[in-house]
């Protein structure tokens, strides 16, 4: 989607992916197939592009830090380290004066001594590699910890605790070379088993709140001297307290929705930061319901019914192009818009009816 956005705009991509059948590498003038730290590769970038950027958070920082020796790269590298590791995350947004669930580092088997004065229910998530809920594991006691400590190959984990849940929101801003930043409306989120299900714009918390949390996202971005799009997810619990769950470095699935919904998308905006261009308009002209389409709907011969969802009105079906269907694999979205959020998640739930 950002290779479309900048093809729109005019530009060439190069995509460098290890995978084969990458649907970026597909929709990009070239494809380098190789692995991230290729030397070959990285020099053949630096030669050819006017600017580098990454939409997946787990590149080695030395393949982005090399690379910014030579071109512009954005997001830098640094920033981008630290959101690959929990507990450096979770210290640097603490570091910021933003709220955090409680949590302590668990990085060997000393420090499960620690986690008998914690409280529970906690999740203990491993610090890096983790996504869509991959890599964690809710315990109700010290001893499930130490099991789950196990379970996940004894690897740098976080501690946290499980927080009771009013709802969960999300920030998608850009941020240019000069410091601006520029924020989409914020999106309300819900996740079945770690994985985003549904987004809904505008998201239903009091603008207090939504100005709190585009401040707090704000500041995350400045404090990185972040440069692109970033997301940061938030949890609001019972108290109506705002927490900072994580960031991601780069266009994000609550984003998915400013395709349809927002007079330009965070794809575009990415483009536009990166390449030194104004922000354009991130206001949605409609409301907006987002769903999330994984593997497990798909049946065993053949494909979903895109049919009966292509057939309703306001429906917007994105399909991402890859190639096989896997339980809990993110394999495109659709999004409703209505007059409401309301008839847009009506709207929704009948497209799920017929789909799952
Ligand atoms: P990932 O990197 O896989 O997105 P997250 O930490 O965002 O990992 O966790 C995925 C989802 O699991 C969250 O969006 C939330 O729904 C739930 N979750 C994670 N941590 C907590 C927590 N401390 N309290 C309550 N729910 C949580
Ligand atoms: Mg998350």
């Amino acid at each position: 989607m950002f290779v479309c956005a900048a093809r729109d705009m005019g530009y060439e991509v190069i995509v460098l992916d290890p995978q084969s059948n990458s649907p970026a590498g597909s929709m990009a003038s070239e494809h380098l197939q190789t692995a991230y730290d290729d030397q070959q590769s990285l020099d053949y970038l630096a030669e050819q592009c006017a600017v580098i950027t990454t939409e997946f958070e787990n590149v080695p920082a030395a393949t982005m830090e090399y690379l910014a020796q030579k071109k512009p790269v954005h997001p830098r590298a640094d920033a981008v380290a630290i959101t690959q590791n929990r507990i450096q995350e979770k210290t640097f947004i603490q570091s910021l004066g933003l709220a955090t669930s409680p949590f302590i580092s668990i990085e060997s088997e000393q420090d499960l001594a620690r986690a008998e004065v914690f409280t529970y229910p906690a999740i203990l998530k491993t610090s890096t590699l983790g996504y869509d809920g991959k890599g964690q594991v809710v315990c109700g006691s010290a001893v499930e910890v130490a099991k789950a400590y196990q379970s996940l190959g004894q690897v740098a984990c976080v501690l946290e605790q499980k927080i009771d849940l009013a709802r969960e929101v999300s920030v998608v801003l850009g941020r240019n070379t000069d410091g601006q930043s520029f924020c989409f409306p914020v999106a309300e989120n819900e996740h079945a088993n770690g994985i985003l299900d549904v987004s809904m714009v505008p998201a239903a918390v009091d603008p207090d709140l939504a100005q709190q949390a585009r401040q707090s996202a704000e500041k995350l971005a400045q404090g990185l001297d972040y440069i692109g799009v970033m997301a940061v997810e938030f949890f609001v619990d019972r108290k109506g307290q705002l927490l900072v769950n994580e960031i991601a470095p780069r266009t994000h699935n609550t984003g998915h929705y400013t395709l349809d919904a927002c007079y330009s998308s965070q794809f575009q905006l990415q483009v536009r930061m990166i390449c030194g261009l104004p922000a354009g308009n991130l206001d949605c002209h409609s409301p907006v319901a987002m769903l999330n389409l994984l593997g497990d709907i798909w049946p065993e011969q053949g494909v979903p019914r895109w049919d009966a969802v292509l057939d309703m009105d306001n429906a917007f079906l994105h399909l991402y192009g890859k190639k096989q269907a896997r339980k809990g694999r993110k394999m495109g979205h659709v999004s409703f818009l209505a007059d409401d959020t309301k008839q847009a998640r009506q709207l929704l739930d009948l497209a799920r009816t017929i789909l799952c």
